[in-house]
C-alpha cells in the first residue's frame, strides 16, 4: 500500500529497523549520510536502495529540512555507489517515489538505483 508522504516520521518502519541493525541486509556501501543495500525484490540485474542516515519521510520532507550537509552527503554517496558499481559509462536509473500516487511504500526517504540492463521507458504503458 502506498504511504501518505505528509504524515510524521514513523521510527518503525522496515527501513529505520535497517538502520537500526534490528533487521539484516545486504550492505552495498555505507558512510556517515547515506546506507546503501540491495533491494529484496530486485527489479533489475542491479538494484540498489540508497536511504539518508536521518529521520525523512520523503524526498519532499528531505529537500524541506535535512541540513546543507546531510543532503550533499546523500547527493555524493548515491554517486559515488554508481560509479563504484561500473554504471556511469553503460548508464543507470534514479528513482525515488514520493507518496500516494509516486507509490512510495516505505515512509523513510529511498532512492532506488537500477543498472545492468537497458532499462527501457520511463515509464510503464
Ligand atoms: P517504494 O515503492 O519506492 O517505497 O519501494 C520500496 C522498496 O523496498 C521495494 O522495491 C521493496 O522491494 C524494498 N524492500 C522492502 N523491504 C525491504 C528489505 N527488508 N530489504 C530490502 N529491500 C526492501
Amino acid at each position: 500500500m502506498p504511504i501518505n508522504a505528509t504524515l510524521p516520521y514513523d521510527d518503525q518502519n522496515i527501513f529505520a529497523k535497517i538502520l537500526r541493525g534490528e533487521i539484516p541486509n545486504k550492505t552495498v556501501y555505507a558512510d556517515e549520510w547515506a546506507l546503501a543495500f540491495h533491494d529484496i525484490n530486485p527489479q533489475a540485474p542491479l538494484h540498489v536502495l540508497v536511504i539518508p542516515r536521518g529521520a525523512y519521510v520523503s524526498w519532499d520532507d528531505f529537500s524541506a529540512r535535512a541540513s546543507a550537509d546531510e543532503i550533499a552527503g546523500f547527493i555524493r554517496a548515491v554517486g559515488h555507489i554508481a560509479r563504484e558499481a561500473g554504471l556511469v559509462e553503460p548508464g543507470y536509473r534514479l528513482l525515488a517515489n514520493v507518496g500516494g500516487h509516486g507509490h512510495q511504500e516505505v515512509p523513510h526517504l529511498h532512492v532506488h538505483l537500477f543498472g545492468g540492463r537497458p532499462l527501457g521507458p520511463m515509464l510503464a504503458r
